[in-house]
C-alpha cells in the first residue's frame, strides 16, 4: 500500500485507507515521544509490542461486552480497525494519584483515590491538550450532554474491566487515557489504543513502573518493560 492511502500520521502510529471504506489499517511505529512530541526517539521493537498489547486488551474487553473499534491483528505491528469519526477528547481515569494530577493538586504520587476520578482533556496539539470540563465539551460542540454521559459511563466500565484484567497479572492500574469515536449512526465506541504508552501500570509487589514513565522519567529501557507486560498478558489470556 502506498503513502497516498495514508490517512493520518501520529506520534506512535500511521493510519492507512483500505479497499473497504469502513476499515482502516493501523501501523504501530518504533517511536517514543514525550512532551507533546518535543522529545522523540526511535525505539526498535516498541511498535510491535504496543500493537500486540492493545490487540490483546481490546479483544479481552470485547469478550467482557465492551464494544470497540478493534477488528483484528494483521501482523506483529499492524491491525485492522473500524473507521470512526474521532471525538477530540482524551478521557483520563485515575485510581491512584500520579503525574499531572499529583502535580496540579499538590498530592503525593501513589496515594489511592477514594473513587475513580475522570478528567477530560481537549485534544489539540497547538493548545497542548488543556484540561476541560463538561461545559467546555458542550461549548466547543465536542459532545452533547447525553454523549458526555455515555462516554463517562463507558470509561468507568472500562476502568473496572482493566483493573480486573491487570490485577490478574499482578499489575496495579494507576491511571490511563482513552479516546472514543462515533459511528455514522451516532454510536460511541472505544477507539485508539490501550498500551503502556497510555496507562500507568505499577508492579503490585515492587511498585516498579511498567509503562511510558520509564521513558518520560529516564528510568531505563522501555522495550524490556513493555515485553514484560506483553508476556504477563499472554500467559494469562492466551
Ligand atoms: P498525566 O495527565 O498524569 O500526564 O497522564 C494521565 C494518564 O493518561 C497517564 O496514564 C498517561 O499515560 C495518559 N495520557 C495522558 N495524556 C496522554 C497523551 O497525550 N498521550 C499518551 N500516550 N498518554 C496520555
Amino acid at each position: 500500500m502506498d503513502d497516498k492511502a495514508m490517512l493520518y500520521e501520529g506520534k506512535a502510529k500511521k493510519l492507512f485507507k483500505t479497499d473497504d471504506s469502513s476499515v482502516i489499517r493501523v501501523e504501530y511505529l518504533d517511536q517514543a515521544t514525550a512532551l507533546n512530541g518535543a522529545r522523540k526517539d526511535s525505539v526498535a521493537g516498541k511498535g510491535s509490542l504496543n500493537n500486540q498489547i492493545t490487540s490483546l486488551i481490546f479483544e479481552a474487553l470485547k469478550q467482557k461486552g465492551i464494544q470497540n473499534h478493534f477488528i483484528k491483528k494483521l501482523s506483529k505491528h499492524e491491525q485492522f480497525i473500524e473507521t470512526l469519526e474521532m471525538i477530540p477528547l482524551e478521557v483520563v481515569i485515575r485510581n491512584v494519584s500520579a503525574g499531572s494530577f499529583a502535580n496540579r493538586l499538590g498530592m503525593k504520587e501513589g496515594e489511592p483515590l477514594a473513587f475513580p476520578v475522570l478528567e477530560f482533556y481537549y485534544k489539540d496539539d497547538l493548545l497542548d491538550d488543556p484540561i476541560i470540563n463538561d461545559d467546555h465539551v458542550k461549548i466547543l460542540q465536542i459532545g452533547t450532554e447525553q454523549e458526555i454521559l455515555t462516554i463517562k459511563q463507558e470509561a468507568h466500565k472500562i476502568n473496572l474491566a482493566l483493573i480486573d484484567l491487570f490485577g490478574k497479572i499482578d499489575i496495579q492500574l494507576i491511571d490511563f487515557k482513552l479516546e472514543f469515536g462515533k459511528r455514522a449512526d451516532g454510536t460511541i465506541l472505544l477507539a485508539d489504543e490501550i498500551t503502556p504508552d497510555t496507562c500507568r501500570l505499577w508492579d503490585k509487589e515492587t511498585n516498579d513502573h511498567l509503562d511510558k514513565d520509564v521513558y518520560r522519567r529516564n528510568l531505563g529501557e522501555i522495550v524490556p518493560v513493555y515485553q514484560e507486560v506483553l508476556d504477563r498478558l499472554e500467559k494469562a489470556f492466551h
